[in-house]
């Protein structure tokens, strides 16, 4: 069994695919082990992305992700990692496949509707960041 983080971003919940994410993760045999809605600060966020920031597209990718709430959750399955990256599609929603999450709602590269983590080492690291000891259930 493997773990990792999902986090539906400020334009997923503003928009009201909530439901929608969690229906395909649980149509596809994914667990969701903890699960809640915060808002960062800016200095989370920087901290959250802290891999990006010589990226030019840093603040603006920063500033999204604090102008609103967002539903941070653990998923845990089998290859859950990499299942995860394949329902939510490429980072460019035009460059992703039918059927994923992106290219069904992505409006931007930036925003992409959803956040995965893409090694078991940043996974670690993500569900970390979000989630303590007692938050993290076991089904
Ligand atoms: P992911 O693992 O598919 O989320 O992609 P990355 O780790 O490469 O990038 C993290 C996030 O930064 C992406 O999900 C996008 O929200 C954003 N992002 C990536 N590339 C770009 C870009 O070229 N421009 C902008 N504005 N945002 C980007």
């Amino acid at each position: 069994m493997e773990r990792t983080l999902s986090i539906i971003k400020p334009d997923g919940v503003s928009r009201g695919l909530i439901g929608e994410v969690i229906k395909r993760f649980e149509a596809n045999g994914i667990k969701i082990i903890a699960m809640k809605m915060v808002h960062l600060t800016l200095k989370d966020a920087q901290a959250f992305y802290a891999v990006h920031k010589e990226r030019p597209f840093f603040n603006s990718l920063t500033d999204f992700m604090i102008s609103g709430p967002i539903v941070p959750m653990i998923l845990e399955g089998e290859n859950v990692i990499e299942k995860n990256r394949t329902l939510m599609g490429a980072t460019n929603f035009k460059e992703a496949a039918e059927g994923t999450i992106r290219r069904d709602f992505a409006t931007d590269i930036e925003k992409n509707i959803v956040h995965g983590s893409d090694s078991p080492e940043t996974a670690a690291a993500e569900m970390a960041f979000f989630f303590n000891h007692f938050e993290i259930n076991q089904r």
